[in-house]
Protein backbone atom coordinates (compact mmCIF):
# COMPACT_ATOMS: atom_id res chain seq x y z
CA UNK A 1 0.00 0.00 0.00
CA UNK A 2 1.54 3.03 -0.61
CA UNK A 3 1.46 6.49 1.14
CA UNK A 4 -1.80 8.95 1.12
CA UNK A 5 -1.67 12.30 0.15
CA UNK A 6 -3.83 15.09 -0.56
CA UNK A 7 -4.94 15.99 -4.47
CA UNK A 8 -7.18 18.85 -5.86
CA UNK A 9 -9.63 17.07 -8.07
CA UNK A 10 -10.40 19.60 -10.80
CA UNK A 11 -13.32 19.39 -12.23
CA UNK A 12 -14.81 20.84 -15.48
CA UNK A 13 -18.98 20.54 -15.63
CA UNK A 14 -20.66 20.89 -18.78
CA UNK A 15 -24.32 21.33 -18.86
CA UNK A 16 -24.94 20.48 -22.71
CA UNK A 17 -28.28 22.36 -22.21
CA UNK A 18 -26.38 25.84 -21.96
CA UNK A 19 -23.98 25.03 -25.15
CA UNK A 20 -25.31 26.73 -27.61
CA UNK A 21 -22.42 25.82 -29.90
CA UNK A 22 -20.57 29.38 -30.30
CA UNK A 23 -16.80 27.13 -29.87
CA UNK A 24 -15.69 30.25 -28.05
CA UNK A 25 -14.03 27.51 -25.47
CA UNK A 26 -11.86 25.83 -28.61
CA UNK A 27 -10.61 29.26 -29.73
CA UNK A 28 -9.75 29.90 -25.89
CA UNK A 29 -8.14 26.45 -25.65
CA UNK A 30 -6.33 26.19 -28.53
CA UNK A 31 -4.81 30.34 -27.96
CA UNK A 32 -3.65 29.40 -24.41
CA UNK A 33 -1.94 26.32 -25.76
CA UNK A 34 -0.34 28.43 -28.53
CA UNK A 35 3.43 28.95 -28.99
CA UNK A 36 4.21 31.80 -27.95
CA UNK A 37 0.94 31.95 -25.81
CA UNK A 38 -1.81 33.53 -27.53
CA UNK A 39 -0.05 34.10 -31.11
CA UNK A 40 -2.91 31.40 -32.91
CA UNK A 41 -5.76 29.74 -32.28
CA UNK A 42 -7.50 27.06 -34.51
CA UNK A 43 -9.84 24.06 -33.34
CA UNK A 44 -8.13 21.87 -34.60
CA UNK A 45 -5.08 21.66 -31.72
CA UNK A 46 -8.06 22.83 -29.24
CA UNK A 47 -8.74 20.51 -26.35
CA UNK A 48 -12.30 20.64 -26.10
CA UNK A 49 -14.10 20.02 -29.00
CA UNK A 50 -17.99 20.64 -29.58
CA UNK A 51 -19.91 18.09 -31.60
CA UNK A 52 -22.31 19.89 -32.86
CA UNK A 53 -25.88 19.22 -34.61
CA UNK A 54 -27.32 22.72 -35.33
CA UNK A 55 -30.46 21.36 -37.13
CA UNK A 56 -31.13 19.86 -33.59
CA UNK A 57 -29.82 22.41 -31.75
CA UNK A 58 -27.57 19.81 -29.73
CA UNK A 59 -23.85 20.87 -28.99
CA UNK A 60 -21.98 18.54 -26.92
CA UNK A 61 -18.68 20.07 -25.42
CA UNK A 62 -16.07 17.28 -24.67
CA UNK A 63 -12.67 17.78 -23.03
CA UNK A 64 -9.92 15.50 -24.42
CA UNK A 65 -9.24 12.91 -22.17
CA UNK A 66 -6.34 9.94 -22.76
CA UNK A 67 -3.98 8.68 -24.88
CA UNK A 68 -4.96 5.22 -26.07
CA UNK A 69 -2.51 3.45 -28.42
CA UNK A 70 -5.50 0.80 -29.47
CA UNK A 71 -8.71 1.14 -30.11
CA UNK A 72 -10.82 -0.52 -27.28
CA UNK A 73 -12.76 -3.48 -28.20
CA UNK A 74 -16.28 -1.98 -27.58
CA UNK A 75 -18.14 1.04 -29.11
CA UNK A 76 -20.68 3.30 -27.96
CA UNK A 77 -23.62 4.79 -29.62
CA UNK A 78 -25.40 7.69 -28.16
CA UNK A 79 -29.30 8.62 -29.40
CA UNK A 80 -30.48 11.90 -28.45
CA UNK A 81 -33.67 13.08 -28.89
CA UNK A 82 -34.31 10.03 -31.39
CA UNK A 83 -31.10 10.55 -33.41
CA UNK A 84 -28.25 8.17 -33.15
CA UNK A 85 -24.69 9.40 -33.53
CA UNK A 86 -21.79 7.92 -34.80
CA UNK A 87 -20.10 5.21 -32.91
CA UNK A 88 -17.48 6.82 -30.32
CA UNK A 89 -18.68 10.66 -31.18
CA UNK A 90 -18.78 11.69 -27.48
CA UNK A 91 -15.77 9.82 -26.14
CA UNK A 92 -12.48 11.68 -24.59
CA UNK A 93 -9.70 9.30 -26.00
CA UNK A 94 -6.91 10.27 -28.56
CA UNK A 95 -7.33 7.32 -30.05
CA UNK A 96 -5.73 5.69 -33.82
CA UNK A 97 -9.49 5.24 -34.70
CA UNK A 98 -10.36 9.08 -35.46
CA UNK A 99 -8.17 12.16 -36.07
CA UNK A 100 -10.14 14.33 -32.84
CA UNK A 101 -7.67 15.20 -30.31
CA UNK A 102 -4.88 14.94 -32.17
CA UNK A 103 -1.99 17.71 -33.28
CA UNK A 104 -2.64 18.37 -36.89
CA UNK A 105 0.80 18.53 -37.74
CA UNK A 106 2.86 16.08 -35.83
CA UNK A 107 -0.45 13.27 -34.46
CA UNK A 108 0.86 13.71 -30.87
CA UNK A 109 -2.14 12.93 -28.83
CA UNK A 110 -3.44 16.48 -27.20
CA UNK A 111 -5.47 16.37 -23.51
CA UNK A 112 -7.12 18.50 -21.82
CA UNK A 113 -4.34 19.85 -18.92
CA UNK A 114 -6.95 22.49 -17.16
CA UNK A 115 -4.94 24.96 -18.18
CA UNK A 116 -2.02 24.23 -15.86
CA UNK A 117 -0.04 27.43 -15.69
CA UNK A 118 2.50 29.36 -13.16
CA UNK A 119 0.78 31.29 -11.40
CA UNK A 120 -2.37 29.11 -11.49
CA UNK A 121 -5.18 30.70 -13.47
CA UNK A 122 -8.21 31.36 -11.52
CA UNK A 123 -10.87 29.60 -13.84
CA UNK A 124 -9.43 27.43 -17.27
CA UNK A 125 -9.63 29.14 -20.14
CA UNK A 126 -12.54 27.78 -21.81
CA UNK A 127 -14.83 28.18 -18.64
CA UNK A 128 -13.45 31.94 -18.68
CA UNK A 129 -14.84 32.03 -22.00
CA UNK A 130 -18.45 30.24 -22.04
CA UNK A 131 -20.32 32.86 -21.79
CA UNK A 132 -23.16 30.97 -21.71
CA UNK A 133 -22.02 29.25 -18.46
CA UNK A 134 -22.36 25.71 -20.04
CA UNK A 135 -18.84 24.84 -18.39
CA UNK A 136 -18.27 25.67 -14.72
CA UNK A 137 -14.96 24.91 -12.42
CA UNK A 138 -14.97 23.43 -9.37
CA UNK A 139 -11.93 21.65 -7.24
CA UNK A 140 -12.22 19.91 -3.94
CA UNK A 141 -9.43 18.01 -1.90
CA UNK A 142 -9.38 14.01 -1.79
CA UNK A 143 -6.72 11.69 0.22
CA UNK A 144 -5.62 9.35 -2.37
CA UNK A 145 -2.76 6.32 -2.84
CA UNK A 146 0.71 8.08 -4.12
CA UNK A 147 1.08 6.87 -7.32
CA UNK A 148 3.30 7.48 -10.29
CA UNK A 149 1.86 9.83 -12.79
CA UNK A 150 3.19 9.24 -16.82
CA UNK A 151 4.47 12.75 -17.96
CA UNK A 152 3.65 14.18 -20.88
CA UNK A 153 6.93 13.67 -22.25
CA UNK A 154 6.59 9.71 -22.11
CA UNK A 155 3.03 9.93 -23.40
CA UNK A 156 4.21 11.97 -26.53
CA UNK A 157 7.16 9.40 -26.79
CA UNK A 158 4.86 6.05 -26.23
CA UNK A 159 2.16 7.64 -29.24
CA UNK A 160 5.88 8.69 -31.22
CA UNK A 161 6.65 4.82 -30.40
CA UNK A 162 3.17 3.16 -31.44
CA UNK A 163 3.37 4.88 -34.85
CA UNK A 164 6.94 4.82 -36.36
CA UNK A 165 8.26 1.99 -33.81
CA UNK A 166 10.67 2.53 -30.88
CA UNK A 167 13.65 1.54 -32.96
CA UNK A 168 13.44 4.50 -35.58
CA UNK A 169 12.69 6.85 -32.64
CA UNK A 170 15.55 5.45 -31.02
CA UNK A 171 17.80 5.95 -34.74
CA UNK A 172 16.70 9.57 -34.65
CA UNK A 173 17.33 10.42 -31.38
CA UNK A 174 20.99 8.73 -31.88
CA UNK A 175 21.28 10.89 -35.10
CA UNK A 176 19.63 14.17 -33.62
CA UNK A 177 22.15 13.77 -30.66
CA UNK A 178 25.28 13.53 -33.03
CA UNK A 179 24.01 16.14 -35.06
CA UNK A 180 24.06 18.33 -31.68
CA UNK A 181 27.27 17.19 -30.87
CA UNK A 182 28.78 18.01 -34.47
S1 LIG B 1 -18.00 28.41 -25.19
FE1 LIG B 1 -19.64 27.45 -23.98
S2 LIG B 1 -21.51 27.80 -25.17
FE2 LIG B 1 -19.77 28.17 -26.55
S3 LIG B 1 -19.45 26.17 -27.53
FE3 LIG B 1 -18.08 26.23 -25.78
S4 LIG B 1 -19.25 25.24 -24.14
FE4 LIG B 1 -20.71 25.78 -25.73
S1 LIG C 1 -9.35 23.30 -19.24
FE1 LIG C 1 -7.83 24.37 -20.47
S2 LIG C 1 -6.77 22.68 -21.51
FE2 LIG C 1 -8.70 21.86 -20.77
S3 LIG C 1 -10.10 22.13 -22.49
FE3 LIG C 1 -10.37 23.90 -21.14
S4 LIG C 1 -9.01 25.46 -22.03
FE4 LIG C 1 -8.38 23.49 -22.87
Amino acid sequence: MGEKKKKIVKTIKVDVDKCNGCRACELACSAFHATPKYSSNNPERSRIRVIRDPLRDIYVPVLAGEYTPAECMGRDKYTIDGKEYDECAFCRASCPSRDLFKEPDSGLPLKCDMCEDDPPLEEPMCVQWCLADALTYEEREEEVEEEEKMEDLEIGLESLANTYGLEKIMDAVARMSLSKKG
